[in-house]
Parts: structure tokens; sequence; C-alpha cells
């Protein structure tokens, strides 16, 4: 009998729940206006020639790292940041290796690793999900050859300075780190220009993604970018497919960049509303935590799963994040346009006084305790 490898079946089923996502979508962090309009015409503009052919990534990639600053070589776009996590586990796990991780956070570093054979090794986020570099630092092994870090985190939106990082890369160099800067727009710091455009601060052993699911609205499409020095790219390349970006993502990228008038709106408003959301919170009484991405976590306590339910019959989606490790009782809110803000702030105004929220919770702590 067929049987799959020891290291998948002992994989768990990720399945996020994409059914039924009809309503206010506020559970995957996704653009809740979508993508600018001259994109969705370029994407129109596509004939039956355009669609015949094997995608062509490398005119693209040139003009993707033309905007990055970097050379075309450091450069490999990538069916989503997902995919870019699947070829750097490729790339430099072998079974019994470790990977390195910091909990809570995204669930595809995990799958990837250990769909490898490699060993996963979690470390816990500090208090308010600090990030934990010492804990990090102490985890170091020969056999430590991978890290992975959200920058900022999925679900807590905490950012960890890029200092940091740039220690934990030359401390680590047998293994490959990678930033992922996932929420970058929302944030704005980044790694990519101290690590391969300053030639005194060139890093080998660091990777950088980037994705258009969150700030740009594509994430149907699914286009990501993988940053890294020429070197280890080479390598990372020998195991994609050529084709994995579609014609059609590659199609309306360029207009996308060029497009940034409408990114950078959009982001605004998403940085203005993700204010205005955490102040609304901390009236509530929800304890949350100061976020640096397009989303916002809050404590809800033993009623998650109600508030969830109630959100819903409301037509709001939101993710609740109970399992995730120090997320007991939270939800993860995506914060977005101005209209869509207002709708969810209108609906949590109601559910917080359906589910007696105010009296079983204790005041939200001041700013300073939270940040
Ligand atoms: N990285 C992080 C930290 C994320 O939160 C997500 C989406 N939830 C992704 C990567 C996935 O990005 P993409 O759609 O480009 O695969």
């Amino acid at each position: 009998m067929l049987e799959a490898r020891e290291a998948v079946k002992n994989l768990h089923t990720y399945r996020p729940p994409l059914a039924g996502r009809t309503g206010l979508r506020l559970d995957f962090n996704e653009s809740t206006v979508g993508c600018s309009p001259r994109v969705l015409a370029r994407l129109r503009s596509l004939d039956a020639e355009a669609l015949a052919r094997y995608p062509e990534r490398e005119p693209v990639e040139k003009e993707v790292a033309s905007f990055l600053g970097l050379d075309p070589a450091q450069v490999l776009l990538t069916n989503g940041v997902d995919e870019a996590i699947h070829l750097l586990c490729s790339t430099y796990l072998d079974p019994g290796d470790e990977a390195l991780i910091v909990v809570p956070t995204f669930a595809m570093y995990a799958i990837f690793a250990q769909a490898e054979g490699a060993r996963v090794v979690e470390v816990r986020a500090g208090d308010n999900f600090k990030f934990p570099a010492q804990d990090l630092l102490a985890q170091l092994s020969p056999r430590t050859r991978l890290i992975a870090v959200a920058n900022p985190n999925n679900p807590t939106g905490a950012a960890v300075a890029c200092n940091v990082l740039i220690q934990i890369a030359q401390q680590a160099p047998q293994a490959a780190l990678l930033v992922d800067e996932a929420y970058f727009e929302f944030h704005r710091e980044t790694l990519i220009d101290r690590a391969f455009v300053d030639p005194t601060t060139q890093i080998e052993n660091l990777f950088v993604a980037r994705t258009f699911s969150k700030a740009y609205g594509l994430a149907g499409l699914r286009i990501g970018i993988l940053a890294g020095q020429a070197r280890q790219m080479t390598m990372v390349r020998r195991v994609a497919s050529p084709y994995s970006v579609n014609a059609a993502a590659l199609a309306v990228l360029p207009e996308a960049l060029r497009d940034q008038e409408y990114v950078s709106r959009y982001v605004a408003q998403v940085l203005n509303n993700r204010e205005r959301l955490q102040r609304e919170l901390g009236n509530f009484g929800l304890h949350y935590w100061p976020s640096h991405a397009n989303f916002v976590l809050v404590r809800i306590g033993s009623a998650h799963a109600e508030f969830v339910q109630a959100l819903r019959d409301r037509g709001i989606l939101v993710r609740d994040r109970n399992s995730d490790p120090g997320c007991e009782g939270c939800v993860r809110l995506t914060v977005g346009s101005d209209e869509h803000t207002e709708t969810l702030i209108g609906a949590l105004r109601e559910v917080v006084e359906q589910l007696g929220l105010r009296s079983k919770l204790r005041p939200a702590l001041p700013a300073e305790v939270r940040a």
C-alpha cells in the first residue's frame, strides 16, 4: 500500500475557515476594498493569447527588483509568501534539522518545515508578545538551519527592531533567517535596504519576503516576493517551478507597483482606523495589543466563540485565535477602510453590550503597560 512519508503523516491538517465567507471579511487580513481600478483594468484587458502562453517571470522580476532597489538576481517572484516559505524549507532543511520559530505566529512556517522532516523548535514570545531575542539565541544549535520571523507578527501585530534581526542572522550563519514582511506597508520598517543594498552591511543568510495579498488587495492572484543574496537565491531558484506565478498575476503586477497612490491612500486609511479601533476597544474595557499591521488582536476571554458568532450574525467575519499559544480568549480583527471600520465598531458596541463584556472584564491597561 502506498504510504505518505512519515513527516507528512505526522502533519496536522491546517484548514483555515475559508467556507461561507460572505459578509464583511475581517478574518484574513485582506484589503477590504480590493486592488486599484488600474490593476483591474489591466486584468480585464488580457486576451486568449495572453493566457495561452506560459508565464514569463523574468521581465516582471526586473521591474520588481528596480522598485525595491535590488539587483534582479536578488529577487524571486513567488506564488504568495507561502511559496517563498516552502522554497526556503526545501532549499535548506534536511530531515532532523531544526527550524526555529517564535510563537504565536503564522502557521505555514511550521507546516512546511515539518513536511521536510525538520524539527520545529518553538520559542514563546515574552510578556505582551515581546520578541524573545535572548530565548531565541539560546535555542540556536549547529542543527538550526532555518529561523522564521514575521515582522510585524501575525496574529499579535508585534514588531521587532531590524537591529535585533541582523544580530540573530549574524549569530546563526549556518541558518537561513526569513524575515516575513507581509505587513510591511502598515509598518514601514524593512530589512531590505540594510541587508541587500548597502554593501557594508550585506548579510549572506538573510531573506526577506513581501506579499501583494494585503495592502495591494491581490490575495486571490497569489503574488509574493522573496529577496536574498544572489548566491543564495541561485540555490532557491533551483527548487522553484519556472511557472508558479501565473500570467494574470505577472500582467498586472507592474501596474500595481505603478499605482502607489492607490496603495498609499488605503494604507493611510488603515493606519487611522487602527488607531480609532484601538481607542474604541480601550473604551469598551477590552484588552488589546497595539498593532503594527492591518489587524488588532483583542482579548475577549471565555466568551470568544460567542463573540465571533455574534459578529457573524451581524454579517462580520473575524478570526478566533483562542488556540494559538498565549492567545487564550483572543480574537483578531482586520482593520479596513473607513466605512468598514465604522461598521465594525458599530457592531462591536452592540456585541459588547449583548455579551455583557464590559462588566466581565478588568479595565484595559494603560497604553504604556500594553506596549
Ligand atoms: N506571512 C504572514 C505573516 C501572513 O500573515 C500571511 C497571510 N495571512 C502570509 C505570509 C501569506 O501571504 P501570501 O498570501 O502572500 O501567501
